[in-house]
């Protein structure tokens, strides 16, 4: 009864952007599902409960950074990647510890993956911090893990890895080519290399099945067909497309 109005309320569709950059939170992720997600391939709503999770995740992630500026600590939160760089994306917080800055990474997992990470930050989560150290040139940086179950928390503290960041933005640069440039769906990954199975929370396995790599003509219907409405007369045609953002 209230369980159907809820699944509803929190239901969404995620909009599709058109762009020519990768988000820090790509870096481990499949590669044809970003060509799917980048391309506007058809997808499912978020259902509800997903939704939800997420909405843990970012209060978790608020709560944090609430008690590191009540702790005095915090340089600046919620920092962008500069602009027109191969990656956007906000690194949680910058803090000031014994006279250091360190960029902290904030991420809310899952008790199984909690346990995995006893003694190594999983590997995506340490190169989306890597990036976020060579963009702002800061030396080391913090990811703090959250058990999702029992909130306890866990710390990583790293240094600049070069290498690894080289590494990072080369492949990144070639999938761009290939996504962006070409247009070309990538091949299939090598998944002996992941840390889940991503397959199993796809929106996209039929497609990528099929290897699919032109998203499917929308089919029109008579409503979309239909004539557009008569706009008032007394608006001029030059001012009819006028927005907030628009130049006068
Ligand atoms: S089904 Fe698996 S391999 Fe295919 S796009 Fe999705 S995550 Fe990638």
């Amino acid at each position: 009864m209230l369980i159907e109005l809820l699944e509803e309320y929190f239901k969404r569709e995620e909009p599709h952007r058109e762009r020519d950059y990768f988000y820090v939170s790509e870096v481990g992720k499949c590669p044809r599902q970003i060509f799917y997600t980048v391309k506007g391939f058809p997808r499912p709503p978020l259902d509800g409960q997903t939704a939800r999770k997420l909405a843990v995740g970012e209060d978790a992630h608020r709560r944090i950074v609430q008690a590191m500026y009540g702790l005095g600590i915090v340089v600046a939160a919620e920092v962008p990647i500069p602009p027109g760089s191969l990656f956007h994306g906000r690194a949680d917080a910058i803090i000031s510890l014994s006279g250091k800055n360190y960029v902290v990474e904030i991420k809310t997992v899952h008790p199984y993956q909690f346990d995995k990470m006893s003694a190594d930050p999983r590997t995506d989560h340490y190169l989306q911090l890597q990036l976020y150290l060579h963009y702002f040139q800061i030396p080391q940086g913090i990811i703090l893990a959250e058990n999702k179950a029992t909130q306890e928390l866990r710390e990583f503290v790293v240094e600049l890895d070069r290498p690894e960041v080289a590494r990072v933005l080369a492949e990144f640069e070639e999938l761009r080519e290939l996504i962006f440039v070409r247009g070309a769906l990538p091949p299939l990954p090598d998944k002996s290399l992941w840390e889940y199975d991503q397959c199993k929370y796809c929106p996209f396995v039929d497609f990528c099945r099929e290897n699919v790599g032109q998203p499917p003509k929308i089919s029109l219907t008579s409503e979309v067909l239909a004539e557009p409405p008569d706009l008032p007369t007394s608006y001029p045609p030059a001012e009819r497309s006028i927005g907030l953002f628009d130049e006068p």
